[in-house]
């Protein structure tokens, strides 16, 4: 089946398809319509014919033809691929039974499970798992019970161990391809296993059958975990990891979600039972639907440095919308993260699950501990933390619980904390910039200048693009995930000659990071392509667009120096005081 898709997609052109539908228009290195899925007049539908992939920034729908034929004819699979068969003349052969979806589960399934085995064998008994054996034993600390409760195992670094021994299975290349354990060959012909070198962790359903795998690599290879894409049994966005083991004492403790698979594994062998995590996805609506079945209290773990606590501000924000009763739990300093917490201090670990704290606590806590509530200055700093984060309270009985809290704490009127919070309510936060919402207000090319300069950067001339490349650094870029995209665009581009291959460079990143970089690519840069002066003000843009960020990441850095300056200036340290003095007035001067 899956070659059945493969010869359509050869044979047939997105733009075509979605052509027959509504009529689309070049536009850059895009096209664009107006989104039959949506009710709007200015057309905010993209579609990439280099990439195969449509997406509407306005109502977030988006796939390849497959998806789009779906949701259009309002069909399933099967009948999409024959409309779009029919369409590309291409024969679907009835014997393979592609409309039994339950013949095809079953035999992923099977697969699934012999892979499992199989990986398992090759780490226990075999020399080709030694390395692997002793990283996971010595290194991750984690024991030969837990490896074989979780099914753990390795891939050997060889490009069809796998693929070989199930084809001796009687498995047929197209199911493999299929399950996700194999993957086509780049070039020439022929399938290769799609995890080499990596430990592998069963994605386990609560059935106990094996829906797909991740795969850490042991020899520093990119990505660093690998995934099962979407395969008829593995929903990624539904997936959580551990809730096979852990749903009973979810039921009776509430969930504790941690940050990846070695924490859920050390949590569950040091005798904590509750514990989940996502997989190669931020948290998503579906997996707090199937959670809600289970229980109403989340606890999120953080660790000591804080790093994830912005990027989870939105998992949180989506559990409390939901109703659940959300609670924080830190990883104390020096301890980088639960995993480390478990192999030191087992005790100690378990004690911070049992007792966290409730989120808005947890906030001021934070903030309280970042800043000097006995300054001016520093209860200023305060506020703007804590304004966007109390102001979306929307219980009133809480609302009103933390602002008087705050008041007190900063020793400032109720009225002035409330009516910041009030005005915090009808402003949107600036404070955590999200990327899930910025195609809503498509084209916002100045709240999300970051990734707009990515966009052009990936649709300019290569050599235009390497110019501007070297006047930016990563520490430019406020978001995290857009700082490392233009670190590795910034590497990828240093010895080209041609334009960028956009979906060469998107294979160097996992799902998610490869989906922003699609959803920024097919961003609209909003020229005039009537005429051929197209690439002329895409040049433009991209060095106005350049010098905005710069400047804007100079102004941030400024107000940040004046700051200390300040402090500097009250606490009477004269050195500091000229340190931060010289180093204002020269980073002020490149603002010239
Ligand atoms: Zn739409």
């Amino acid at each position: 089946m899956e070659d059945i898709v493969t010869q359509i997609k050869q044979k047939l052109d997105i733009v075509d398809v979605i052509n027959s539908y509504v009529s689309v228009k070049k536009s850059g290195r895009n096209y664009k319509a107006v989104c039959p899925f949506h009710n709007e007049k200015t057309p905010s539908f993209m579609v990439s014919q280099e990439l195969q992939i449509y997406k509407c920034f306005g109502c977030g729908a988006a796939g390849d033809m497959f998806n789009f034929v779906q949701a259009i004819e309002g069909v399933d699979f099967p009948r999409s691929l024959e409309i779009l068969a029919d369409r590309a003349g291409v024969k679907i052969p009835k014997s393979e039974g592609f409309d039994n979806q339950n013949q095809i589960k079953k035999k992923i399934f099977q697969i699934n499970e012999i892979s499992t085995k199989f990986y398992q064998y090759v780490l226990l008994n075999q020399k080709a798992g030694k390395k692997a054996l002793d990283y996971l034993l010595k290194e991750r600390k984690i024991s030969e019970k837990s490896i074989k409760d979780f099914r753990l195992g390795y891939a050997p670094d060889s490009w069809d161990t796998l693929t070989k021994f199930l084809r001796s299975k009687g498995f047929k290349d197209e199911d493999l391809i299929l399950s996700g354990v194999a993957v086509k060959r780049n070039v020439g012909e022929g399938i290769i296993d799609k995890f080499r070198g990596r430990v592998v962790f069963p994605f386990v359903g609560v059935d106990e059958k094996i829906l797909g795998f991740t795969g850490r690599t042991l020899f520093n290879r990119e990505p660093k975990y690998l995934n099962t894409g979407e395969t008829p049994v593995f929903h990624k966005s539904f997936f959580l990891f551990g809730l096979n083991k852990s749903r009973l004492n979810i039921k009776k403790e509430g969930a504790v979600f941690v940050e990846g698979q070695t924490d859920v594994i050390s949590a569950y062998q040091n005798g904590v039972g509750n514990v989940i995590c996502v997989s190669g996805t931020s948290l998503t609506d579906n997996q707090l639907d199937i959670l809600s079945r289970y229980t109403q209290d989340i606890t999120f773990c953080f660790d000591s440095d804080f790093a994830g606590i912005e990027a989870s501000y939105r998992a949180i924000e989506m559990a409390g919308d939901k109703n659940f009763n959300v609670k924080i739990a830190v990883i104390p300093e020096p301890y980088k993260d639960l995993d480390e917490l478990f192999r030191n201090d087992p005790a100690r670990a378990k004690k911070i699950l049992k007792t966290p704290i409730p989120v808005y606590d947890f906030f001021l806590a934070t903030a309280l501990k970042r800043n000097n509530k006995e300054t001016a200055l520093g209860k200023k700093a305060i506020m703007e933390e804590l304004v966007p984060v109390f102001s979306k309270i929307s219980n009133p009985v809480v609302f009103e619980h933390y602002a008087k809290q705050l008041a007190s704490e900063l020793d400032i009127s109720e009225n002035t904390v409330f009516s910041m919070l009030e005005k915090g309510k009808s402003s949107k936060s600036e404070e955590f910039p999200e990327f899930e919402d910025f195609g809503q207000k498509f084209p916002l090319k100045d709240r999300k200048i970051e990734g707009y300069l990515i966009s052009l950067l990936l649709k300019s001339p290569v050599e235009k693009s390497k110019e501007i490349i070297k006047k930016i650094n990563k520490e430019d870029f406020l978001n995290e995930n857009l700082s490392e995209i233009f670190e590795k665009l910034e590497d990828y581009i240093k010895d080209r000659k041609s334009d960028i291959n956009v979906k060469a460079f998107t294979n160097k990143f996992e799902d998610e990071q490869k989906n922003l970089i699609s959803e920024l690519y097919m961003w609209d840069s909003e020229e005039d392509t009537e005429n051929n002066e197209f690439p002329k003000n895409l040049e433009k843009e991209l060095e106005e667009v350049a010098e905005r960020l710069k400047k804007d990441s100079i102004r941030k850095q400024l107000k940040k120096l004046s700051e200390s300056i300040k402090i500097a200036e009250i606490e009477k340290e004269e050195d500091e005081l000229e340190r931060l003095t010289k180093k204002f007035e020269k980073l002020s001067k490149s603002l010239l």
